[in-house]
């Protein structure tokens, strides 16, 4: 046993061994589910798509990598449920590592940019060296045209813009997406090396990459860049992305959902702030339960408001 494991630190999953395994239909149900999803395009933006290449593992697979020391123990997916919301509520991350998702994706070079911050996948892409590109590039909806946001430096507002102006942007976009496209062809066509002819192509350009990563850091990845915060062209594609994770890992995506994605962090200047509110407040095991937390849950959150009033 891990040291982090040891003595009173135990958590509860793990002292229920060597029961009956009831996961009827669990995996099959899931495989079935994958095989309408795998090599399935989902259309992103004009020209972009998500495409699932590949999975291993699924819920099944997380809970028996929590259990490995213990044999393939214990339980009905209820229980399984509730391991899976445990690990992730206390952040016990290595199970979800387990899982592995390969996409191939199809999106705009500006958004690649901001994908390939995420550092935790492994990418391979087309090569602009060794192939020729197409010519297919972003243009934005007539109605996700917006003007800067006052109070979001890196966001759209929600003013409506006169469409005039947006004609003028669109046609802008058209002619020039054309003619560097036009050129680039060109100097292809001369001969000249196509590392060279393609450097003036701009931002809006596709191009397509194979992207593996495993449930853990695609969590962080969905957290990050399905936030309203992040520009709509990389949220369409997290959205995306949720959405097969979802139907492969339902109680993982759950957990994720509820503790990761849904909550909220406080600062200690924001939760002493907050404190004043919960002092009188007497909060029972029972009345929590009846707000749909589990029993475990229920006893965490009593706790923490416990540590609350002593700040
Ligand atoms: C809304 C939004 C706005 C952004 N704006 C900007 C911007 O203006 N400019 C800009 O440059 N970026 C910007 N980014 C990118 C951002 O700073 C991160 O680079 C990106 O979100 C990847 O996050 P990450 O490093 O946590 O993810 P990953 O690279 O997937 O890493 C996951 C986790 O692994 C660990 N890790 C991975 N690699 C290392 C390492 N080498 N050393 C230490 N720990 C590591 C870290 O804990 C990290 O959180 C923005 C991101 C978002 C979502």
């Amino acid at each position: 046993m891990s040291a982090e494991l040891a003595g009173s630190q135990i958590p509860d999953y793990i002292l229920h061994l060597n029961q009956q395994i009831d996961r009827t239909g669990m995996d099959s149900d899931i495989d079935k589910q994958a095989e309408g999803l795998i090599g399935k395009e989902f259309p992103v933006l004009d020209h972009g798509f998500v495409r699932l290449v590949d999975y291993m593992g699924s819920d099944s697979a997380i809970v028996q990598a929590a259990r490995v020391s213990y044999g393939d123990g214990t339980k009905k997916v209820s229980e399984d449920r509730g391991l899976i919301r445990y690990l992730m509520r206390h952040r016990h991350t290595s199970p979800f590592e387990m899982v592995e998702f390969k996409f191939h994706v199809k999106l705009p070079i500006f958004v690649a940019r901001q994908w390939i911050r995420h550092r935790t996948a492994n990418v391979n892409e087309y090569s602009g060296r060794y192939s020729v590109m197409k010519e297919e590039f972003y243009l934005p909806k007539n109605e996700d045209i917006r003007f800067q946001s006052t109070v979001n430096k890196q966001g759209r507002s929600e003013k409506e813009v006169p469409q005039e102006l947006k004609n003028e942007l669109l046609g802008y976009l058209q002619s020039s997406q054309k003619d560097s496209y036009a050129n680039y062809d060109k100097f292809v066509e001369t001969g000249l090396a196509r590392e060279l002819a393609r450097i003036n192509l701009p931002l809006s350009m596709y191009t397509e990459w194979y992207w593996k990563i495993d449930l853990h850091n695609l969590f962080h990845f969905l957290r990050l860049r399905m936030d309203s915060h992040s520009q709509m062209e990389i949220r369409v594609y997290a959205d995306v992305i949720a959405d097969i994770v979802r139907q492969i890992c339902p109680i993982a995506y759950e957990a994720f959902y509820d503790y990761t994605f849904s909550a909220m962090h406080f600062s200690g200047l924001e939760l002493k702030a907050i404190r004043s509110l919960f002092l009188n407040c007497n909060l029972s095991v029972e009345d929590l339960v009846t707000q749909g937390l589990s029993k475990r849950e229920a006893k965490e959150l009593v706790e923490k408001i416990k540590k609350l009033k002593e700040l």
